[in-house]
């Protein structure tokens, strides 16, 4: 790396970059590329000599770009939202530019410390009890998906429950709960830990729960396992579920799993952002029971992917079930058992993961928390009213689960689909969809950073436009 070159074309790069988001509005919002268009544009083969950055930043502009969704534009309603802003990317490019590696403490001590230090300002802002912190007794760590913090979360309450049943065989035994919203990577989890398929417990929601969490129906499934001699292993509660933003009643689960003792972890993926705010934080209101708890600041906290924050309550029973020893780490720090090594938190070593925390650390402090609140409040935005539109599932965070209200409940399902197929097919924004008890509806999440005012009334206008092209259609 050689400093002057490396500043010259690092400045082409961030402009390269400023005048996408420039022009980010001109591109279709959903590619629409035919499948393998990259093979033909591009070589079969790696260049043999070295290529310009002006060669290479054209083959983007004109290969690359064209394949993208653009999941930063201002009419980007879809999925979820992966908000970047100008201090996330600031912290990504101070975290590529270091480059350090830090998977002990020795290894990179401000590394370790800054990350221990940014999970306890997150669990402040979010008001987590000193149970979770590490100037109390818990602690935390960051991961790049709550993917990994779910599987690794599962491991640690195997490994204790196993343990105490005196036996690996036992495994069969261990069951998991979670509801139909719950996020697939929950079933995931429990497949890579080990979990019997027929011990995953899916729980049923319905439209009379607001798609959240039974407790009578979790413990009646749970009194039904114990009475065929089975172990309930861990429960996941989710606050803003990926599909419909549905929040379980977390301080009945908590009762629930202190009860039966299996491990409580509260995923909060999206929705954990919004508990920064006074007025979101009652959703998490009986977090102090729970074994674990996690969120997503790659989703709605203004940083870049990817980060996800994973407290726990005992961080021992991680690091008992993942921490490994080789000869050539060892080091009189590691032995003094006075520091943290990340590595035994989580499965990789050599990554740079452990920066993460200054991409956070420069978000929280470019942003403070007063702006960051503003940034999820200006976000909770509400659907325009239409007696032809219903609201499917109630609004908590900011995003709108509607359908076009059919004269016939049996065409719902097509209808919606070819009304959310039309508005995206016009390339001006982009949405997806969700199912709630066998019903299809229309999912716009409006928490895209660019996104002003005038995006949501557009995006309204076309859906109206485009039903009333359909309803024409159906009512012919
Ligand atoms: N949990 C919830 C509630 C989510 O909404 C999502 C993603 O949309 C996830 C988990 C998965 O998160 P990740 O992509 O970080 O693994």
């Amino acid at each position: 790396l050689v400093p002057e070159s490396f500043s010259e074309e690092s400045k082409v790069m961030v402009d390269f970059i400023a005048e996408y988001y420039r022009n980010i509005e001109k591109y279709p919002v959903q590619s629409r590329v035919e499948r393998g268009y990259l093979s033909e544009k591009l070589p079969d083969t790696a260049p043999y000599g070295p290529e310009s950055l002006e060669d290479i930043l054209k083959d983007v502009s004109d290969s690359i770009l064209p394949g993208l969704t653009h999941w930063q534009s201002p009419n980007f309603f879809g999925y979820f939202q992966a908000n970047a802003s100008t201090a996330g990317f600031l912290g990504e490019m101070l975290c590529s530019g270091l480059n350090v590696v830090g998977f002990n403490w020795i290894s990179s001590p401000a590394a370790t410390e800054l990350e221990s230090i940014v999970m306890d300002w997150m669990a402040k802002m979010l008001k987590l009890p000193s149970s979770f912190l590490f100037s109390g007794t818990g602690g935390g760590v960051l991961h790049g998906s709550t993917c990994e913090a779910v599987v690794y979360t599962m491991a640690a309450a195997r490994d204790k429950a196993l343990e105490k049943l005196d036996g690996n065989e036992n495994i069969t035994k261990l069951v998991v709960y979670a509801s139909d919203q719950t996020h697939f990577t929950f079933q995931k989890a429990a497949k890579l830990i080990g979990i019997t398929k027929s011990n995953f417990r899916v729980i049923t929601t319905s439209f009379s729960t607001k798609f959240a969490l039974s407790p009578e129906n979790v413990r009646a499934a749970i009194e039904e396992d114990i009475k065929a001699g089975l172990v309930p292993l861990y429960l996941c509660g989710t606050v803003g579920t990926t599909s419909s933003r549905a929040v379980d009643p977390i301080k009945e689960l908590e009762k629930i799993s202190r009860e039966y003792k299996i491990w409580f972890h509260i995923d909060a993926a999206y929705a954990g952002s919004a508990c920064i705010c006074p007025e979101f934080r009652p959703y998490l209101d009986g977090v102090e029971l729970a074994d674990s708890i996690s969120m997503n600041p790659h989703k709605w906290f203004l940083t870049n992917m990817d980060c996800c924050c994973l407290w726990l309550k005992q961080p021992k029973f991680l690091v008992n079930s993942l921490s490994t020893n080789s000869e050539y780490l060892r080091n009189s720090a590691t032995e003094s058992n006075s520091v943290i090594d990340y590595k035994d938190w989580q499965i990789v070593l050599s990554r740079r993961f452990r920066f993460r925390a200054l991409k956070l650390w420069i978000v929280m402090r470019k942003h403070g928390s007063a702006n960051l609140m503003y940034h999820i409040r200006s976000d909770v935005a509400t659907v325009a009213r239409d007696h032809r539109f219903e609201i499917m599932v109630p609004t908590n965070f900011a995003l709108v689960s509607f359908r076009l209200k059919p004269q016939l409940e049996s065409i719902s399902s097509e209808l919606n689909r070819k009304l959310m197929d039309a508005v995206n097919s016009s390339g001006h924004t982009f949405m997806t969809h969700g199912v709630v008890g066998g019903v299809f509806y229309i999912r716009a999440a409006f928490e895209t950073i660019m996104t002003k005012e005038r995006h949501v009334d557009d995006l309204w206008k076309l859906l109206q436009e485009k039903a009333q092209i359909l309803l024409l259609h159906y009512l012919n």
